[in-house]
């Protein structure tokens, strides 16, 4: 009977979360190319640095060392529900234990990560609501951001009760125990007084507690800024690999560039360029590229970027975190009916409906914010493309920058003197 009801939760747990990964999938498949993905050896080797050696969360040793903690105890404890899963649709118990030693430290793990997660859990919430951490505030930040991210701790917090709970009653119930639970074997005793009925309801109790919390939040998490538990290793993995300050290119327009500047050699050395493309940057939804979509899904609102920006810390009205979410925030609003018809309009658009032009311009593109971001997210590329748009689409630069473009239209050059006259200076 119990193996019937796991596989029917199981299977719906399934169907919902398909459900919300095509929608996902149906987004992605709106957006444009951003580069081609080579290089898979150094792309492995900065996943393992960056996202499973959390190098760049070390940065901020106590609360980086704390969120490590949590991450690798993570990967322990996903064994352990690996095993549930199989138990629960096979009606079998600790059916990993034939691993042997290695499943002596995975258990090992998994029951003091349980313990120190809930106790850096109960930290968090403190921090997130009494502390006055200005990082983990921002007007980018609404009363529904905070009540997602206390949403999320809070069930990993019970996650980390009941797994607790297990083990504390899978000792107490037990005389030949598989596995070690280094702190729940302290506290089983203490329920030595409770009948044998009790203990193993108890123990029912929470492992169904914790395998239905697990469900349940991985239903949540496509609508929720913890997304980043299953984005974050991807966007590491598929993140740029070239210098953050080198911009990309239009083969199309560096073709015009060239002829300008060059006449003569530029017909017979440029390569064919691109096909003009529909529109050049970035005004809406339908022009993100993959990396802008993948980036907002992994984002994790820490406001690690936010916190470096010269252009925040000086009070101009740009923040990088806030770009990234409103990448997610068009995205919901605007993505479902490009899906349905590519031509929808809804009047507005990324650009002065959430993202206004001072914030734009406001950007130094001193890759900071891109260099500090755990998850190596991109934010200058973003701005640039931004910028592009205002330039290219609606000559909408700043004077001190139309000027430059002039000089360079009239002279080859961003000063006001012909070429001719460059070495005029020597004299
Ligand atoms: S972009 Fe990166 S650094 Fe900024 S809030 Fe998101 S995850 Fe944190
Ligand atoms: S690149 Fe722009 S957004 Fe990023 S830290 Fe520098 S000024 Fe801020």
């Amino acid at each position: 009977m119990s193996q019937i009801v796991f596989s029917i939760v199981l299977a719906i747990t399934f169907i919902v979360f398909a459900y919300s990964a095509i929608k996902i999938y149906k987004l992605f498949r709106l957006t444009k190319p951003a580069y081609p993905v080579r290089d898979f050896g150094k792309r492995i080797g900065r996943t393992i640095v960056n996202a499973f050696f959390q190098e760049r969360i070390f940065r901020n040793r106590i609360a980086g060392f704390m969120h490590a903690l949590v991450f690798w105890g993570f990967l322990a404890i996903l064994v352990g529900s690996l095993e549930m899963v199989i138990d629960g649709l096979a009606g079998t118990e600790r059916v990993l234990s034939f691993l042997g030693v290695f499943y002596d430290a995975i258990m090992a793990i998994g029951d003091v990560s349980a313990y120190v997660i809930a106790l850096f859990i109960v930290i968090f919430i403190i921090r997130r609501t009494m502390l006055n951490i200005k990082r983990l505030h921002g007007k980018e930040l609404s009363k529904k951001n905070h009540a997602d991210a206390l949403l999320a701790l809070t069930m990993i917090f019970l996650l980390m009760v009941t797994l607790a709970g297990m083990n504390i009653f899978y000792l107490a119930g037990h005389n030949e125990i598989v596995g070690i639970y280094p702190i729940s074997a302290f506290i089983a005793p203490m329920f030595a007084g409770i009948s044998i009925e009790t203990i193993h309801l108890l123990h029912e109790i929470n492992w169904w507690g914790h395998i239905l919390l697990i469900f349940i939040f991985a239903n949540i998490l496509p609508y929720s800024k913890h997304f980043h538990i299953f984005m974050s290793i991807p966007n590491v993995f598929f993140s740029r690999l070239t210098p953050l300050g080198k911009m990309t290119n239009m083969d199309s327009i560096t073709k015009e560039v060239k002829m300008m500047m060059n006449p003569e050699t530029a017909f017979a050395a440029a390569p064919e360029g691109e096909a003009t493309p529909a529109r050049f940057g970035i005004l809406d939804a339908e022009d993100f590229t993959w990396k802008n979509y993948i980036d907002s899904l992994a984002c994790t609102q820490c406001g690690r970027c936010t916190s470096v920006c010269p252009a925040n810390i000086t009070g101009k009205a740009l923040s990088p975190r806030k770009m990234i979410i409103d990448i997610r925030r068009r995205m919901k609003e605007k993505g479902p009916h490009l899906v349905k018809d590519k031509n929808y309009s809804d009047n507005k658009a990324l650009i002065r409906g959430l993202i206004s032009v001072e914030e734009i311009w406001a950007c130094t593109t001193c890759n900071a914010c891109a260099k500090e971001c755990p998850l190596n997210i991109d934010h200058p590329t973003f701005i640039l493309d931004l910028r592009r748009y205002l330039v290219m689409e609606e000559s909408a630069a700043p004077c001190e920058l139309n000027a430059i473009f002039s000089n360079i239209e009239n002279n080859g050059a961003p000063w006001q003197y012909s070429h001719e006259d460059r070495l005029n200076w020597v004299e």
